[in-house]
């Protein structure tokens, strides 16, 4: 593969960006790709090489890269209509009302421009509404760029993850471990009634994808109620994918207080959204008092997007074609597994994947999950599966990123350049695409 274009590119990003890039996480060594533009499921870069893609812009892109003719035009005529007014549109109203109509504990929507933007203010927002100042977070949860949830550390003991933060930011953020019960009860004994929120997400899906474990988020729910804390489910990546229109707060049947969404619902533009009780997210301003603003928020652009988007997943079983497409290569991921690597684990579920390089294979395999790790008790696999952030930390991640990822980019498949980020199946991809990108597993691992 030739790729002096994009290493020309990269040259002149790296003085005038830093890093070269816009996102970090796009940093690939020694220098990323440069996209010339996409192709249904695939991507091609700047030297003309072209790439089956399940990277998806890391996340938005539900349909794929080739946007369905009502999509287009809705977006198109927006944009020729004047992209922004500063003033209430018909097409932010619709897409608040699809919302509400097709997410369970959703009653009312704030349109905001990211997910951090999204998750910032769902924390104001709990924190105003209790008015208490602490929130519980999951170690290894990703909640964007924000302030409040770049911590590292455990329990009450934890520290800013990136210099520029106050520790004081920190002292108000407490970390538990993903699917321990105990440490949830442990640290609601000792802090509950100063925990405005547990932010989580229903499946840690930014480190490695982990699923929880039967009755975990029940006891979140249980200890928040007991407690006057809010759950807030970040379902900034879930939203709209797992679980379809219903998200994954649908599929686990929780009832969170709040819920952050993100990408899929804006349909490939800039977006972010608070949703939940009328009760609750009326405190916002102005109808409240926890202040809340955006210039670009609700842009009709976006609404148009994220709408059409969504309306036409509704009209055309996409969620049924990418979760079969998911099903088929979690299943066909582990079988090669099961022959080349016994100790690695096929984790995600509905339109998310990953293999996760664990280091213990169980002696058996009959029974286990088909397709994909779902925490069941009764799988051979339980005891070996990565149950948080601390056992997808301790997987052969070099490994992962060395030597696995760099193989399959070779053979034309584009996968999240780490072990962490999760990877997706999208509209356009096809049966073949799977039985390809097949084939480049059974040759990189
Ligand atoms: C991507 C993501 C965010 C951040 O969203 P941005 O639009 O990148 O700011 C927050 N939470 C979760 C769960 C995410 O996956």
């Amino acid at each position: 593969m030739n790729h002096e274009q994009s290493r020309a590119l990269y040259d002149r990003a790296l003085s005038v960006m830093p890093g070269g890039v816009n996102s970090s996480v796009r940093a690939i060594r020694p220098y990323p790709f440069f996209v010339q533009k996409g192709d249904g499921g695939h991507v091609v870069d700047a030297d003309g090489n072209r790439y089956l893609d399940f990277v998806m812009g890391y996340g938005p892109l539900l349909l794929g890269h080739d946007i369905p003719e009502q999509v287009q035009s809705a977006v198109q005529r927006r944009a020729s209509e004047g992209p922004m007014y500063g003033a209430p549109t018909e097409v932010e109203v619709e897409l608040a009302e699809f919302v509400a109509r097709h997410v369970p504990s959703v009653e009312m929507v704030r349109f905001v421009n990211s997910g951090t933007e999204a998750t910032v203010s769902a924390v104001r927002l709990a924190r105003g509404y209790t008015g208490r100042d602490k929130i519980v977070v999951m170690q290894g949860g990703y909640h964007g760029a924000q302030e409040s949830t770049l911590v590292e550390g455990e329990g009450g003991d934890t520290h800013p993850s990136s210099p520029g933060i106050p520790e004081s930011f920190a002292e108000h953020t407490l970390t538990v471990p993903f699917n321990d019960e105990e440490a949830a009860h442990t640290v609601f004994a000792k802090h509950g009634d100063d925990i405005a929120a547990v932010l989580t997400e229903p499946m840690l899906g930014n480190y490695g994808i982990v699923h929880p474990v039967e009755g975990y988020h029940e006891t979140l729910r249980d200890l928040c109620d007991e407690h006057g804390s809010l759950l807030v489910f970040d379902e900034v990546i879930t939203g709209f994918r797992v679980g379809g229109l219903q998200c994954a707060q649908g599929k686990f049947d929780i009832d969170p207080d709040l819920t952050t969404f993100g990408k899929i619902v804006g349909g490939g533009f800039p977006v972010g959204a608070i949703g939940g009780k009328s009760e609750i997210v009326e405190q916002f301003t102005p109808s409240g008092d926890v202040f809340q603003s955006g210039t670009f928020s609700g842009h009709p652009v976006t609404m148009a997007a994220g709408l059409e988007t969504l309306r036409y997943a509704a009209e055309n079983d996409v969620y049924d074609h990418v979760n079969g497409l998911g099903d088929r290569l979690r299943s066909g991921l582990q079988d090669i597994l099961e022959d080349q690597a016994p100790e690695y684990t096929v984790v995600g579920t509905d339109s998310m994947f990953k293999v996760v390089f664990t280091r213990d294979a169980p002696d058996s395999f009959e029974g286990h999950c088909e397709a994909g790790c779902q925490q069941r008790e009764e799988c051979p696999r339980y005891e070996h599966c990565p149950k948080n952030a601390g056992d997808i930390k301790r997987a052969e991640t070099e490994r992962w990123e060395r030597l696995f990822w760099p193989k399959m980019k070779e053979q034309g498949v584009f996968l999240t350049a780490n072990q962490f980020e999760s990877q997706f199946v999208c509209g356009a991809h096809t049966e073949e695409d799977i039985e390809e990108a097949l084939e480049a597993y059974k040759e990189a691992i």
